[in-house]
């Protein structure tokens, strides 16, 4: 499994992640952010759990995040 972290609050909505990761990530068109889907959170982050085969789309997302606010671990 893997933890996949948001630091929504400091999202700029490049749409990167989205891009590369497209099954977890969309556009958030109220505030022009990008959501974690499935993530719950507070005061800014957001977390979720998923499987192995996410791993690396989304550690592109993390890479490719020009504000570096993503961050992906196995656990
Ligand atoms: S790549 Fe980073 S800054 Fe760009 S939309 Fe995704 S989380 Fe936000």
């Amino acid at each position: 499994m893997i933890r996949i972290t948001h630091h929504r609050a400091k999202c700029i909505g490049c749409n990167y992640c989205v891009e590369v990761a497209p099954s977890r990530w969309t556009m958030d068109e109220s505030d022009g952010k990008s959501n974690l889907n499935g993530a719950s959170g507070k005061k800014g982050f957001f977390t979720v759990i998923a499987s192995d085969d996410e791993f690396y789309a989304n550690t592109e997302a993390a890479e490719i995040c020009p504000v570096k606010i993503i961050k992906v671990e196995k656990i």
